[in-house]
């Protein structure tokens, strides 16, 4: 009766005060409690009273607690009901005289939850010592949902005062970590919609019993059903998952709790919704990695039922995708990302991710702006909300006012105008101003990277990440479709040279269908070339392809993590079996063969003259070799910024390959990140490196640095300050200090 009533009231034409007002009425006397009050969370996180029967109204709009300050501030942090039998005596408890609460002793408050988000907090109170029954804990809980829709409905904005309205609906600034550069201005498009739950209110409470059973027994059988099926990665869902899917649907107090959540009178699907929200608001609060992992399962599962109540399909047609698409997703697999029409999207929002992570490989590629380890971002938006995601500074806007919305604008229009003059050096050549010729080269792995070639006017693909292709699909890639693919490359090349990279997997980079190995310290363990000269079979059908999709072009392979000119003995002699084979049996051959080895583990740096005896050329993977010569895991924040890769050690090191190579006139390129950043690719040049690759973005800024740059003097600088002792180690200071004094832009 009492939600029923709720509804009403909301659904009235008067003004949202004259609404609230008349609710807290409703629920007080609902509950037979004298006090019945509103606190709504706002965006400065302050919880501030919206509304009250019973305490002083004249205290509306003026009482504020921060969250953890007073009993509603605890509720409001820990996320959970409080019931007290006398609230005074707690040692939380905060008076507030302008309330007049001083008379009241029972308690009851909870967490107005949305999606595991506190929006506000819902309190009744008794002159009584009373205490509150279980039941009456679990039936204000069920009114809060009504108030949960309201405050979500936006309708309480216009009661708050600008910058501390209620914030679930108001603008929101969130830092996450940089993973794409770039700047998207659009509208919020959920890539696993949450299924909007319009009827709160059950007609008959054991009909909905039923509908509750009827659709957990329908999603345990799908689950059981796609483990037994055994093509587990069809879906993209590993067994693991699908196993703790399992074990959650059969849990037993899950059920218990929805369905005593219907008892209070709602619908099934809002008792799901009721108890997630009470489940991700405690799990959201837990600091153990392994139960925050389960909330995800949870959230999957609840998702799953709810679709199931409502009758939806899990996946949202491709074609409401609107323009100007964010999408933000929990976790985003690069196949997933490619489903989505490119025209339409405009950045990119996860809540996991990290930055060597395949969705940033593939994002990149597809000049997508991505901000990533954004925690909770599926909860804090709504499909529709307008959303800005600067992927540079890694930070998002979400529902931003009109002047943050115009500075990005102005931002993006700024980019834009800097896109086009790079696109006005396309055609002119890379040389220094004194007359260096630099090979400027992209860094690629699938097809949709080749338009860039033309579009940024490179001189070649310096490194093609083969294990791309094996990492989007489902499943490993024939030897046809890996010909099919290099074919298509060398097609979409022309007469530019194309570096391709022979499977760099292991490590970081694995593949849904091959079993995964336990290591201690994967980035040091079985992959790349040790995974190909373990299992040659793997390298033998590449190398087959790639010599059969050249057919008449000049082939250049290299090979990854080399760390001994044996290793890298060994596979080229694996390449030259069938490069024989397919001489003997016919067919299409390479008019020229190349090979060559990346430099990216320090054991080679000492073996400079063999490797380059060895080898058609070399190419240095400085994202690789910085790690292994700092010891610092790239992908861990906590140490990945601790060494500057501009600081002596590394140059010197670097200046030994360039001395080394260039004495047998071997080749050498740079293609790690470093060779991207302009201050970076200018050093670089100073120490002698000719040929960088890199990503197309970086190709314009890399460019312009090149012209404006005097690559003699700057070595010059190098020189001394390389064989210099004393701090500071780092050459960044003085490289930059140059660049500013001879107008080179980094
Ligand atoms: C590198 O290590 O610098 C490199 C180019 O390879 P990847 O980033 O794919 O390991
Ligand atoms: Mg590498």
């Amino acid at each position: 009766m009492l939600l029923r009533r709720l509804r009403q009231v909301m659904a009235e034409p008067a003004p949202a005060q004259a609404r609230l007002d008349r609710i807290v009425v409703l629920i007080a006397s609902n509950m037979v409690s004298e006090v019945c009050s509103l606190y709504v969370m706002r965006a400065d996180q302050t919880l501030e009273l919206y509304a009250t029967e019973g305490l002083n109204r004249e205290a509306v709009h003026l009482t504020t607690m921060r969250t953890g300050e007073g009993l509603v501030g605890l509720i409001a942090q820990n996320a959970e009901p409080l019931a007290l039998s006398d609230a005074q005596t707690h040692p939380a408890f905060s008076y507030r005289p302008e309330t007049g609460e001083e008379v009241y002793h029972g308690f009851l408050g909870v967490p107005v939850l949305r999606a595991g988000n506190t929006l506000g907090v819902l309190v009744v109170q008794n002159r009584a010592h009373r205490v509150y029954a279980e039941e009456e804990v679990e039936a204000l809980q069920t009114t809060s949902m009504v108030l949960a829709e309201l405050i979500a409905s936006g309708e309480l904005q216009a009661l708050g005062q600008p910058g501390t309205q209620p914030a679930a609906r108001g603008p929101l600034f969130v830092k996450g970590s940089a993973l794409a550069d770039g700047l998207g201005l659009g509208y919020v498009v959920l890539h696993e919609p949450r299924v909007v739950i319009r009827d709160i209110i059950a007609g008959d409470v054991e009909a909905e019993l039923v509908r509750l059973d009827d659709a957990l027994g329908a999603v345990r059988t799908s689950i059981d059903e796609m483990l037994e099926r055994g093509d587990i990665a069809h879906g993209g869902e590993h067994r693991e998952v699908l196993e703790t899917f399992r074990m959650f649907a059969h849990d037993p107090g899950w059920l218990r709790r929805m369905r005593d959540a219907v008892r209070t009178g709602i619908t099934a699907e809002a008792a799901v919704e009721r108890v997630q929200s009470d489940s991700r608001a405690r799990l959201m609060r837990a600091t153990d990695p392994y139960l925050r992992e389960r909330l995800h399962d949870l959230d999957d599962l609840a998702n799953r039922l709810l679709h199931r109540l409502v009758g939806r399909d899990l996946v949202a047609p491709r074609a409401e995708l609107p323009d100007n698409a964010i999408i933000v997703a929990r976790m985003l697999g690069p196949a997933a990302l490619l489903d989505y029409d490119r025209a339409r999207l405009r950045g990119l929002v996860l809540e996991e991710g990290g930055e060597t992570s395949h969705i940033a490989i593939v994002a990149r590629a597809l000049n997508i702006p991505v901000v990533s380890e954004v925690e909770g971002a599926t909860s804090l938006v709504e499909s529709g909300d307008a959303i800005i995601v600067d992927g540079g500074a890694g930070e998002i806007q979400i529902r931003p006012p009109a002047d943050v919305e115009n500075a990005y604008a102005v931002k993006a229009r700024l980019r834009a105008r800097r896109q086009a003059q790079y696109r006005l050096l396309r055609d002119v050549p890379a040389v220094t101003r004194d007359g260096v010729e630099i090979a400027l080269q992209l860094n690629a792995g699938l097809l949709v990277d080749l338009p860039h070639l033309e579009e940024t006017g490179a001189a070649g693909v310096g490194l093609f990440r083969t294990e791309l292709q094996f990492m989007i699909a489902e499943r490993m890639p024939s030897a046809k479709d890996q010909q099919a693919l290099y074919a298509s490359v060398f097609d979409a090349a022309g007469d530019r040279p194309i570096t391709f990279r022979s499977l760099d997997i292991g490590g970081d980079k694995l593949l849904p269908y091959m079993p995964r190995v336990e290591e201690e310290n994967p980035a040091l363990g079985w992959r790349a070339i040790r995974i190909a000269l373990d299992r040659p079979a793997l390298l033998r059908v590449q190398a087959r392809a790639l010599l059969r999709a050249a057919s008449g072009r000049h082939l250049r392979i290299m090979f990854p993590m080399v760390a001994t000119t044996a290793e890298f003995e060994q596979a080229k002699h694996l390449v030259d079996g069938e490069l024989n084979w397919l001489r003997n049996n016919g067919g299409p051959l390479p008019a020229k063969l190349s090979l060559g080895a990346m430099v990216e583990v320090p054991s080679l740096l000492f073996e400079m003259d063999e490797i380059a005896h060895a080898a058609d050329f070399l190419s240095v993977g400085s994202n690789d070799l910085m790690q292994f010569l700092f010891a610092t895991d790239r992908g861990n924040k906590l140490v990945a910024d601790r060494f500057d890769p501009l600081s002596r050690a590394p140059l010197r090191a670097l200046r030994s390959v360039v001395e080394r190579a260039g004495a047998r006139d071997v080749p050498v390129t740079v293609c790690g990140e470093m060779a991207g950043r302009p201050l970076e690719a200018m050093t670089l040049i100073g120490i002698g490196i000719r040929s960088l690759s890199m990503s197309a973005a970086s190709v314009g800024p890399v460019k312009a640095m090149i012209l404006a740059l005097d690559a003699g003097a700057l070595a010059d600088l190098i020189r001394t300050e390389i064989s210099r002792s004393g701090s500071p180690q780092s050459l960044r200071a003085a490289l930059s200090e140059f660049a500013a004094r001879e107008g080179v832009p980094v």
